[in-house]
């Protein structure tokens, strides 16, 4: 088992040097965090040995655990200091949700596939992050009885930024999220900051759909 253990932290540690800070991700919480989280237990254990590549993976029910890049570039766009209240939309393995759970004080996560629910929740609380709180909704509504949000990130494509996530969206407060039509989106970075909202495009991505009123119709 412990040898089992160590296996997967060197897998680990190759992942942040060789396709993280290799490729400029230089916020060192954040690289601390995706050494520590053991992302081999957000997949199916045929996966495994698979866990730690500069892949996607699926999770079933059709959708994927994002590559690891992916997940790093859009939390450090998120720039948590761990003050922050944090909303995740596409809750689906809970991986992205542990990572930010290592780096925010609280994270409210949105599913609205219930089949996918039980191992994310399970996982999440074998590893005690007892700062995260998850439903199975519609999270193109947001999550307004918790609202207003420091940070906000959306792990599925969606063709326009849904309006109530603006709104639930502190100022000042930052937003990461895919744009763009059915085959590829635009990362893309909204801040809100005395009433103004300022958008960035930061680089071409490709996610599975964020399905619901504000997103894609089902
Ligand atoms: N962060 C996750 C990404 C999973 S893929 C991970 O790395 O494992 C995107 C997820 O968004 C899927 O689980 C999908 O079911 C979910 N999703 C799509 N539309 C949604 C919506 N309107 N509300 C909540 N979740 C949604």
């Amino acid at each position: 088992m412990s040898q089992k253990n160590d296996h997967f932290r060197i897998a680990r540690e190759r992942m942040v040097e060789s396709q993280i800070a290799a490729r400029g991700i230089r916020d060192q919480r954040l690289l601390e965090a995706m050494k520590k989280v053991p992302r081999h237990l957000f997949v199916d254990e045929a996966l495994w040995d698979q866990a730690y590549g500069d892949f996607p993976l699926p999770i079933g029910q059709g959708q994927t655990i994002s590559q690891p890049y992916i997940v790093a570039r859009m939390t450090q766009e998120l720039g948590l200091k761990g003050h922050e209240k944090v909303l995740e939309i596409g809750t689906g393995s809970g991986y992205q949700t542990a990572i930010l759970a290592e780096l925010a004080d609280k994270v409210y996560s949105v599913e609205r596939i219930p089949g996918l629910l039980p191992r994310a929740k399970k996982v999440l609380d074998q590893l005690g992050y007892h700062n995260v709180l998850i439903k199975l909704d519609d999270g193109t509504w947001g999550w307004k009885e918790h609202a207003p949000f420091d940070a906000i990130i959306v792990t599925a494509g969606t063709p326009v930024i849904p309006e109530p996530l603006l709104e639930q969206l502190k100022d000042p407060g930052v937003m990461v999220v895919p744009v763009g039509d059915e085959y590829s989106q635009t990362l893309t970075r909204i801040t809100k900051k005395d009433g103004k909202i300022e958008t960035t495009y930061l680089e071409g991505v490709r996610f599975v759909k964020l399905i619901g009123d504000h997103g894609w119709r089902a």
